[in-house]
């Protein structure tokens, strides 16, 4: 009998960095790198080409608002010309956009496995 689908336990596996059906397969091999598949139970991180097509426009959404967080508080606490902020919020976005990319990556692998677990995709084995 199949489980029921545990959606926070897949995305706490993800974030964690770890294969969102098993958590222990490591989901990257490098920074950003996404492991073709689970070295422990074998799922499929990357089934498609593309897949993470979805997690590169996450990323860039939430930098947007982290942008747009980071203007209005430059904006409002600060004095700087708008060169020196400029620059200091380039660098700051850049650097977000960075650090974020395998956040995304990883929630999105989360977003994909929860997908085809609801969808009873023959390619699961949800485990507790
Ligand atoms: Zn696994």
């Amino acid at each position: 009998m199949p489980l029921e689908p545990n959606k926070p336990l897949y995305f706490r596996r993800a974030l964690r960095k770890r294969c969102p059906q098993c958590g222990e397969g490591p989901l990257f091999r490098g920074f950003a790198r996404l492991n073709e598949s689970c070295s422990s139970c074998a799922l499929r991180f990357r089934r498609e080409s593309g897949s993470q097509t979805g997690a590169m426009y996450f990323c860039a959404a939430v930098t947007e608002i982290f942008a747009a967080l980071l203007a209005v508080g430059m904006f409002l606490l600060t004095d700087w010309s708008l060169p020196v902020a400029l620059t200091i919020g380039t660098v700051l976005v850049l650097s977000f956009s960075y650090v974020f990319l395998p956040v995304s990556m990883a929630f999105w692998t989360a977003v994909e496995y929860s997908t085809d677990v609801s969808n009873g995709e023959s390619w699961v084995e949800p485990r507790a």
